[in-house]
């Protein structure tokens, strides 16, 4: 399964924010976007499942053209984790992941054993089949992402966008989520597309990058072919260094100092 987005052009009404953005994301890999702060990562995430309406350019799932499909179609195909979630009343947990069962229901059709046994499975996968009853007040945030990453999959999404899914982690769960997210992409065969701030996890789980700057494609392509010196001076001002390190059998940056600007 192949997402392609060519030439895609957003400007909200004050400020023009994608310029010409092509890339195309497959299944079976990690695509990951980064970028600094107002390049354009969010809101090329959202344009993706037109929560926002480009003006111009392509979005393709498999040749077929995203852009003419309604809400309905797009929910269930198109699965989201977002940074963080606030969700007040004390859900359980299975009820949460129950909602990602939405777009697949009629109007006031209740949930039946199929969207039980989705629920269940997405539980196990997300290794959250544990807290099943626990109220989500309860969950550390670690347990929270695993739980919001759980209703994506009960959605059975063939496309997964998650916008800095680690944001709010430790570095332990972190790396949970990121194993994850790798897992489901490998294994289930799913367009796996997430933003990231962390670029040493990003080289380290995502297999290709796409890299803004200023809402436009910088650079993409294998992870340690665009983290490069260079383009992080470039596109960050900061110097670095980027090593293959053997112990993890990753290529990682060092992020030595920030530019000086005259
Ligand atoms: P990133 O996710 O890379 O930090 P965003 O996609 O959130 O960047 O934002 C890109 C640019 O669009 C920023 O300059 C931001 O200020 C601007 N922007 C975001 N939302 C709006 C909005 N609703 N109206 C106008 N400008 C916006």
């Amino acid at each position: 399964m192949k997402l392609s987005v060519s030439s895609l052009n957003f400007s909200f009404p004050t400020k023009k924010v994608l310029r010409d953005v092509s890339f195309s994301a497959h299944s079976g890999e990690v695509f990951g976007i980064v970028g600094p702060n107002g390049s354009g990562k969010t809101t090329l995430l959202r344009c993706l499942r037109l929560v926002l309406s480009p003006q111009g350019g392509a979005i393709t799932l498999d040749g077929e053209d995203v852009t003419v499909w309604d809400r309905s179609r797009i929910a269930r195909v198109f699965g989201v984790v977002p940074q963080s979630t606030t969700l007040t009343f004390p859900f359980s947990v299975f009820d949460v992941v129950m909602m990602g069962r939405i777009p697949h229901l009629g109007r006031f059709q209740r949930e039946g054993a199929h969207d039980i046994s989705i629920v269940r499975e997405s539980m196990r996968l997300t290794s959250i089949d544990h807290l099943f009853e626990r109220p989500i007040s309860q969950l550390s945030g670690g347990e929270l992402q695993r739980v919001i990453i759980a209703r994506a999959l009960a959605q059975e999404p063939r496309v997964l966008l998650l916008d800095e899914p680690t944001s709010q982690l430790d570095i332990n769960h972190q790396f949970e989520v990121m194993k994850l997210v790798r897992s489901l992409a490998v294994e289930h065969n799913m367009v796996v597309i997430i933003i990231s701030h962390n670029l040493n996890l990003s080289l380290r789980y995502c297999d290709r990058l796409l890299l803004l700057k200023d809402g436009g494609v910088h650079s993409c392509g294998a992870s340690e072919e665009v983290l490069t010196p260079d383009n992080i001076r470039d596109v960050y001002g900061v110097e670095a260094q980027l090593d293959y390190n053997k112990c993890i059998g990753a290529h990682q940056l060092t992020l030595i100092d920030a530019i000086e600007k005259d």
